[in-house]
């Protein structure tokens, strides 16, 4: 995998900035692109797994590698707090993979893995129905039936189930499931895991508190926000301290 940079204070400020009221893939797009030298359209052309590794790996340079979610018990309701590490649901990809190809029933598919800017034009569908109808047209590259060529559209639904499948086969890391179970009722469930929404909200934490401590300190001590950024966790929390008494 590409190699990438732990961000800076004043740099994760910036990427939560780009990324208010945008849509999921714009934020995730925001704190790549800011973390690694790699073209912004080249990242946007990676698989959704390939950029949720990505991700995944800056966030452990970020805040660490232990996550902590809390779930909800489809069956009694409870409250479950579940707490991994990055290397617990990071997947083993196979290597460089961009296309799968599928042959069954006298079908042959040729399909690219979605990516940022397939699921950015999902996200204006009006529906379900037509986010998969336009996510198949998107993605089916070449498609037959007993060697002669047929359109996305006219693939039967148990072949698409077939590529779906094989997509995510091809590409474990945009489909992390966390094995869950309930200590009141013991009911089991697999729950997932989204890495973007989950790493952007422990970002608008992290802002807040940076902002309220800027606040505090460019309030003591007149200095500016950059400077205050720029201090180490360390020294900040010293200078907070000593404004609190
Ligand atoms: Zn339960």
């Amino acid at each position: 995998m590409i190699a990438l940079r732990k961000l800076a204070a004043a740099q994760l400020l910036e990427a939560w900035e780009h990324g208010q009221g945008q849509s999921p893939s714009y934020r995730a797009l925001a704190l790549l692109v800011a973390a690694c030298d790699e073209p912004p359209e080249l990242q946007a052309s990676l698989s959704i797994g390939q950029r949720d590794a990505r991700l995944l790996a800056l966030r452990e340079l970020t805040f660490g590698p232990q996550l902590v979610s809390v779930a909800s018990c489809p069956a009694c309701g409870a409250q479950l707090e579940l707490t991994f590490s990055t290397g617990d649901i990071c997947a083993q990809a196979p290597d460089g993979v961009t296309e799968v190809t599928l042959v069954a029933d006298g079908y042959t598919l040729r399909a690219r893995l979605p990516n940022s800017l397939d699921l950015d034009a999902l996200a204006r569908c009006a529906d379900r129905a037509t986010a998969r109808t336009q996510l198949v047209a998107r993605c089916v590259l070449e498609a037959s039936y007993a060697g002669k060529p047929l359109p996305a559209v006219d693939l039967p639904e148990a072949l698409l189930a077939l590529l779906a499948a094989q997509m995510t086969e091809a590409d474990p890391q945009a489909d992390v499931r966390l094995a869950m179970n309930c200590p009141d009722c013991d009911h089991g469930w697999q729950a997932s895991f989204d890495i973007v929404s989950f790493f952007w909200s422990e970002l608008e934490a992290w802002v807040q508190q940076t902002l309220r401590d800027v606040h505090t300190l460019a309030w003591a001590y007149g200095w500016h926000e950059a400077d205050i950024l720029a201090l180490s966790p360390w020294r900040r929390r010293y200078y907070l301290e000593m404004v609190r008494g």
